[in-house]
């Protein structure tokens, strides 16, 4: 066997991805390697390949329990003698996989960095062949990275307590410049081979929308998704509670995450959606470290992260089969608030002393900044991420909101200047600032309860508005918040004046403001296929559905869509084609290649051209 052989035989890939030979190649010489490639870019299969190559076993030390359940899974499924080590396998599981590891019958086991400090694992692996130790989500090693896990600072003492120092692989996508560093200081790797490959992920598109009512906005873009697998992100676990509920009873099949649920309802829930017994996911950024799910063809954000890594990472999870995907941001002023507020009001790192602190909070808000800047670029979005990561790019990359959608520029000076001098007023007439809906009233010369209580008819806005809805005011507050003209205020969701708002009262400042005319709409990858390819590719899809259900894995291990898909627009009638199918391997193929060969003649007598 060579490395080729086991990417096509056990993985069913033809051509390997960027910097997966390099580093391959490295490990099966001996060599220390450092990969940092984006989420999706096939990290796994660089540690994969050379476990069944080398002799004697590979360890893989990886932060989430899912994760690792997930990959030995797939392994399994594939064909692999893969295990794991973790607090999860009670005594008698435990004991059995050690017998079997002292007995050489797994080619790559997983285990937990923790795992690694236990006398008892120690004792174990010295008497262990470790021919590669391979550390996935290495930047969990490095306190700048958002994923701290000091256990992970301990990696170093146990290979140093190895009889023979094993190979030594690092893997992240995490790219800042200090992050890689402390991975290979820390790791005390050995003059690496490194492959840092592009971050760019071209079957992504990217859109930001600034919709006046998110959930109205949420429900037309699930709408034009019906059938498709997504994650929605929120920021809080309050939100994640009530967006959830909203879809539920809007009949979507959706499920939620976060760290207030126990431990229980938040395996069950990950577990329905990694089976795609439900389709949508509600959760906070506790929800993903350990997925992998391949077929994710959407991850909407109800709200901005905190960072563009954050982003990145949590879009990432939409399209690893490499199938078309979209990540949509919905983005809102308040959003940029919470997250401030969020930031502010992190708990401390104990291992962190009071001015590291400080220094971990001011590098927290520049993030943050980069992150509002990517909500209010015009510019390629695709291109403003690959420049944040430090990455070359062209100036339009044809797959993103920004490159595609058609807007017109609106001038609202006039209307600026009147949101801006009645929330003036009103502050002059009550001496406190006052909310959105407040001052929409007054705007829109409402005669409500409240309004006449405090006097505001008399004011000199009163009504100025009162041809504009609601939502159109709403939105230009918003706007006007977006540039800086206006602040909220978290505690009691009040608007008040900067000092820039002089600017556009006193001086004629021109606000000018961005209208989607009509956005055209990616193609996704279901539709760009003919319709009876498409047809094609639900009879398969049902299947595989099938198949998954009576094996009890997720279906995506079965065959990614992207597989599926391929297979609808090949046809593929006999074993040799089929095989031909990208993510059709040697096993899979004798597992499930009648029967999806059957499907598809089936299909094709039935529809003769
Ligand atoms: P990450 O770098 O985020 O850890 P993974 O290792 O989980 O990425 O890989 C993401 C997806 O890409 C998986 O579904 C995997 O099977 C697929 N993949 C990896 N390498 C290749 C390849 N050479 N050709 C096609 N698909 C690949
Ligand atoms: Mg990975
Ligand atoms: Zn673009």
């Amino acid at each position: 066997m060579d490395k080729f052989s086991v990417l096509e035989q056990v993985f069913g890939y033809r051509d390997f991805r960027p910097g997966q030979e390099q580093l391959i190649d490295g490990v099966l010489a001996g060599r220390d390697v450092f990969g940092v490639m984006p989420t999706g870019g096939g990290k796994s299969m660089c540690y994969q390949i050379p476990a069944m190559l080398l002799p004697g076993i590979t360890l893989v030390v990886s932060p989430l329990i899912s994760l690792m359940r997930d990959q030995v899974m797939a392994l399994k499924a594939a064909g692999v003698p893969a295990a794991y080590i973790n607090s999860t396998l009670n005594t008698a599981q435990m004991r059995l996989v050690y017998r079997n590891l002292l007995a050489g019958m797994y080619k790559i086991v997983y285990v937990a960095p923790e795992r690694l400090d236990y006398p008892g694992f120690g004792g174990v692996a010295e008497k262990l062949n470790i021919s590669f130790l391979a550390v996935d989500e290495a930047h969990c090693i490095s306190q700048w990275g958002q994923d701290f896990r000091p256990s992970y600072l301990r990696i170093v003492n146990f290979v140093e307590s190895l009889p023979r120092r094993p190979v030594v692989g690092a893997f992240t996508a995490t790219a800042t410049r200090q992050v890689r560093e402390d991975i290979e200081r820390i790791l005390k790797l050995r003059e690496p081979v490194t492959a840092l490959t592009g971050f760019d992920r071209p079957n992504l598109y990217f859109d930001v929308l600034k919709p006046e009512l998110k959930d109205q906005t949420l429900s037309r873009l699930l709408s034009e998704r019906r059938g498709k697998t997504g994650i929605i992100y929120c920021s809080t676990r309050k939100k994640v509670e009530t967006v959830c509920e909203n879809l539920l009873a809007q009949g979507y099949a959706a499920t939620r995450y976060h760290a207030g649920l126990d431990e229980q309802e938040r395996s069950a829930n990950q577990e329905d959606f990694q089976f795609d017994r439900k389709t949508i996911m509600v959760a906070t950024n506790a929800f993903g470290m350990g997925i992998d799910k391949s077929n994710v063809s959407f991850v909407i954000h109800y709200n901005m992260p905190k960072s563009m890594e954050a982003y990145y990472q949590e879009a990432g999870r939409a399209g690893r089969d490499g199938a078309e995907a979209d990540c949509i941001l919905l983005y809102s002023a308040g959003d940029v608030n919470t997250a401030r507020f969020l930031i502010n009001n992190s708990s401390d790192n104990e291992e962190l002393d009071e001015k590291q602190q400080e220094q971990v909070r001011q590098q927290d808000l520049k993030r943050l900044e980069a992150m509002v800047g990517y909500c209010k670029t015009n510019t390629c979005l695709r291109g403003y991420i690959l420049e944040y990561f430090g990455q070359k790019h062209p100036e339009i990359c044809g797959n993103c909101g920004n490159c595609k959608g058609e807007y017109e520029e609106v001038d609202i000076t006039r209307e600026a200047q009147i949101i801006l001098s009645c929330t003036k007023r009103i502050h002059q007439k009550l001496g406190y600032w006052v909310g959105i809906n407040l001052l929409g009233n007054v705007l829109r010369g409402s005669k409500n309860k409240q309004v006449k209580e405090l006097g505001l008819e008399d004011i000199s806005t009163y009504g100025l508005l009162k041809d504009r809805t609601r939502s159109d005011i709403h939105a230009m507050a918003e706007h006007l918040e977006a540039e800086g003209y206006l602040q909220s205020e978290l505690e009691h969701q009040t608007l008040q004046l900067t000092p820039a708002a002089g600017n556009v009262l006193y001086q004629d400042e021109r606000v000018v403001m961005k209208r989607e005319v009509q956005a055209e709409k990616p193609v996704p990858a279901a539709h760009s296929m003919t319709p009876a390819a498409a047809d094609l590719f639900d009879v398969l899809k049902a299947r595989r559905f099938e198949i998954a259900r009576d094996a009890g894995m997720p279906a995506y291990m079965v065959f990614s869509n992207a597989t599926l898909s391929e297979m609808a627009m090949q046809k593929p009638r006999t074993m040799t084609d089929f095989k031909r199918i990208s993510g059709v391997g040697t096993l899979k193929s004798a597992w499930y290649g009648e029967t999806f060969l059957a499907c598809i003649r089936e299909y094709l007598d039935e529809h003769p051209e």
